[in-house]
């Protein structure tokens, strides 16, 4: 199963890729990581990106496209991947078009999770993940069980990103909406579109989309 996941910066992206790519058996590709690994180890595509993220502007097409066209000759990618935060542009969707045509793959869904702004800013200024495992957690919607200590590996350690400032947020929500909201129509048009609703709890968001799937699937 080949999928990406639409949706604003904030929308649940990351949460239900984990539980996505555990039902599946699928490659969860987050460019977002991809590039808070390259800020991290202090490369060159590190020290140009950083300030563009802390901004809450988007990178440019030809970095982010030739990093994800980099993953599309793993093994274990060609078996089934997940896309979390690309494409974001409509060129970045027809470079993905262009890697996956060359290689034979084709995209089987496009879910977009649907939720309203308030939630947006709200998940994101609460937003804070295992500084060990990478596990995602929310000061109001999912806190660890046992109070500062990893549910999945046991850290107590946890981190934020720099970017999820209410301020950032704004700016991110703009590039969403001019740069990323036109995706809707391209993959609707290709009749991959699958949208589930982002505004239940985590669980039930997850219920929707396994659902959505299911329904798509079957027909
Ligand atoms: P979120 O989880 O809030 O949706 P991401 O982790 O996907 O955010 O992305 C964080 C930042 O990394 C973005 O604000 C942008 O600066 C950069 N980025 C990630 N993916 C892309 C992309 N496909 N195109 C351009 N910039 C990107
Ligand atoms: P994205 O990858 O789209 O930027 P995340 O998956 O990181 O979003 O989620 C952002 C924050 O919102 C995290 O702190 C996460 O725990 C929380 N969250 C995710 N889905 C929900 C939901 N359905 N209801 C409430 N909080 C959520
Ligand atoms: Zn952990």
């Amino acid at each position: 199963m080949n999928l990406v996941l639409l949706g604003p910066p904030g929308c649940g992206k990351g949460t239900q890729a984990t539980r996505l790519k555990e039902r599946f058996g699928i490659v969860h590709l987050s460019t977002g990581d991809m590039l808070r690994a390259e800020v991290a180890a202090g490369t060159e595509v590190g020290r140009v990106v950083d300030g563009l993220m802390r901004a809450g502007a988007l990178v440019p097409d030809e970095l982010i496209i030739g990093i994800a066209a980099s993953h599309f000759d793993d093994a274990e990618v060609r078996r089934g991947f997940l896309l979390d935060g690309f494409p974001r542009t409509v060129p970045q969707a027809e470079a993905l078009d262009s890697i996956l045509g060359d290689r034979g793959i084709t995209l089987d869904h496009v879910i977009s999770i649907d939720v309203e702004d308030e939630a947006m800013v709200e998940r994101i200024t609460g937003r804070f993940t295992c500084g060990k495992c990478g596990e995602g957690y929310h000061d109001t919607f999912k806190l660890p069980k046992v109070a500062g200590v990893c549910d999945v590996c046991g850290s107590t350690e946890f981190v934020r990103r720099k970017d999820d400032t209410a301020e950032t947020v704004r700016r991110r929500l703009t590039a969403y909406r001019n740069q990323t909201q036109p995706l809707f129509d391209y993959y609707d048009a290709k009749g991959l579109l699958r949208h589930v609703d982002g505004m239940k709890d985590i669980d039930a968001v997850s219920r929707g989309m396994f659902e959505a799937l299911a329904t798509q699937v079957g027909a």
